[in-house]
């Protein structure tokens, strides 16, 4: 599972990018294929190519796939997407029928919806908002993401609501966040600067640490850590 990886421009000879491809070709679902599909050399920012997120790569034949196809780089060898990998997703979720394409991203801590600016309500229509709210709800129990991106404008969705948080910079990044309000627990998720990150989590430390005194000193609690 793989997120759009970040340019590497060294050069590889012919047969280095047949190896490395013939590695990454493990991840590929048994019967699946891009076929027909190229929205990831539409969606996603290339940096390989310089090329911006949702603008074709000046090297794809619409609807026939890649014009060069031998000899692509190798961050278009390796890339698959969520459908390409996933077995259990159906063919619905295929990114040319969908107008997006999923993405498991962050080692497995989010999946994100990178959705085709022409089509911005995509993930809106059935049957993908359903899917997305009933990953959330998984999301929330195992402290993931499920994260849509429209280009760089981020909308979180969560089991009970959706976070619209604007455009997200790229110096900036998202945090789901708990908070007690009274009994309960409320998750959220807020834009951060990437550079506070260390400032944040330690003061989420500090909160996680007061909610378990609470516990600790509660009348009548025999709550015990060890
Ligand atoms: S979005 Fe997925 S199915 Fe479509 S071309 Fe990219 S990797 Fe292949
Ligand atoms: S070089 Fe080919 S595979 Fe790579 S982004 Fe462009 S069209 Fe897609």
């Amino acid at each position: 599972m793989s997120e759009f990886p970040e340019a590497d421009l060294k050069e590889y000879s012919l047969a280095e990018l047949k190896a490395i491809e013939a590695e990454a070709d493990k991840q590929i679902a048994p019967g699946r294929s891009c076929g027909s599909c190229s929205m990831c050399c539409k969606i996603a920012r290339i940096d390989y190519f310089q090329k911006p997120p949702g603008q074709w790569c000046p090297h794809c034949n619409i609807g026939k796939g890649c014009g060069m196809y031998e000899t692509r780089p190798k961050v278009c060898r390796t890339f698959f997407c969520h459908w390409m990998q996933n077995p259990n997703l159906g063919p619905e979720w295929k990114p040319d029928k969908a107008k997006m394409y999923l993405c498991v991203e962050l080692s497995g801590q989010r999946l994100a919806a990178h959705v085709d600016p022409a089509s911005p309500g995509a993930w809106r229509k059935e049957p993908y908002y359903s899917d997305l709210k009933r990953w959330a709800v998984q999301a929330a129990k195992n402290e993931t993401q499920v994260s849509v991106f429209i280009d760089r404008h981020a909308i979180v969705i969560l089991p009970d609501r959706d976070i619209d948080l604007g455009i997200v910079g790229r110096d900036e990044m998202i945090v789901s966040t708990k908070e007690k309000q009274g009994d309960r627990f409320v998750l959220g998720a807020e834009k951060i600067k990437r550079d506070d990150y260390e400032r944040k989590q330690k003061e989420w430390a500090a909160a996680r640490q007061r909610v378990e005194m609470e516990k600790i000193q509660k009348p009548g609690s025999d709550w015990n850590p060890s």
